[in-house]
């Protein structure tokens, strides 16, 4: 097990097993590695660990840290935990849009430094904005339904879904240009693949609506960070929020401290209540993939 496991999990896997942690030493005499996103399951590391390997499980959804083409070769099973985080990153998503909105953090650094910057300070609300869905699978529908409630409308671009389907979780299916170009917040809900880097460039931000703002807290590396701080430079985009960078820690300092851009530290899943379901479910899900290899 890398990279940390809520106890809930760890109590279920040592009645099983034996667990070590953080071992990488170990990679070659284990049968199953537990990672989370931070550690690299490359082809190098999965053929250190062949031929006793027979799992790997990732406690999340991403497995953009695993080589999944090595996995298959060397007949290793990936299993993931991919409902646990849906919860949390969609809370977070919502979270960031009101900070965005009313400029909460802004608001709290000025009181902290002694000012009460009220007069200044005018917001915005999201009930009756457009809120438009890049990606409509389990986080992105869970959105949906929490703007829904907040008076939003909801347009969603998903080009693996039939609008049926799109429709029954709430939103309009549009496609990517309508949703950029009528969305007064953008906000990306798909995996990072070879086919998804770097789609929200230049050209992708420069599409949508004047003032609007994109939130990202799917994966790093779905949006040109650079591109991103010329249109907050500009003033074409009013705010972003970024929960995932291309880098983590990310490297780009001016682009964190611009005044309209809000950051969080990865904590899309980082909840007591999801981080005891990643561990449970993880868990369940390598041994019956260890009974059955
Ligand atoms: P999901 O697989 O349920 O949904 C992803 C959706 O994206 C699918 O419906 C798929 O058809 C769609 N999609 C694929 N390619 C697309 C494209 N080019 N354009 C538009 N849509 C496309 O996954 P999920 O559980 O909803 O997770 C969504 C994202 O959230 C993933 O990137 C995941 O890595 C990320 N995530 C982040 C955190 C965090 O801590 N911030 C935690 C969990 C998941």
């Amino acid at each position: 097990m890398c990279d940390g496991l809520a106890e809930p999990g760890l109590a279920l896997l040592r009645r099983e097993a034996e667990v070590l942690l953080d071992d990488l030493s170990a990679l070659g005499r284990v049968d199953a590695w537990i990672v989370r996103g931070r550690s690299q399951v490359d082809g190098p590391a999965l053929r250190s660990a062949a031929p006793r390997l027979r799992v790997v499980g990732r406690t999340g959804v991403g497995v953009d840290n695993i080589d999944l083409e090595a996995a298959r070769q060397l007949g290793v099973t990936v299993v993931t935990a991919p409902e646990a985080s849906t919860t949390g990153v969609a809370e977070l998503t919502l979270g960031l849009m009101l900070a965005l909105a009313r400029d909460i953090p802004a608001a709290d650094a000025a009181l902290r430094r002694g000012e009460w910057p009220k007069a200044s300070m005018i917001g915005s609300e999201l009930e009756g904005k457009t809120l438009g869905l890049v990606g409509f699978g389990r986080i992105g529908r869970a959105v949906a339904a929490r703007a829904a409630a907040f008076g939003m409308s909801l347009l969603a671009f998903d080009p693996y879904l039939d609008d049926d389907a799109i429709r029954a979780g709430g939103a309009e299916p549009a496609s990517l240009e309508t949703l950029l170009a009528g969305s007064d917040y953008v906000s990306l809900h798909l995996p990072l693949t070879a086919e998804t880097r770097g789609v929200f460039d230049r050209s992708a931000i420069a599409r949508m609506k004047p003032g609007a703002r994109l939130v990202c807290a799917a994966r790093g590396g779905l949006i040109d960070e650079q591109a991103l701080h010329q249109a907050l430079a500009e003033g074409r985009l009013a705010g972003a929020a970024l929960d995932v960078f291309a880098q983590e820690p990310p490297r780009d300092l001016a682009l964190l401290q611009h005044p309209r851009l809000v950051a969080t530290p990865h904590l899309g899943a980082q909840t007591v209540e999801a981080q005891a379901r990643v561990a449970i479910e993880i868990t369940h899900k390598v041994l019956a993939a260890l009974r059955s290899a």
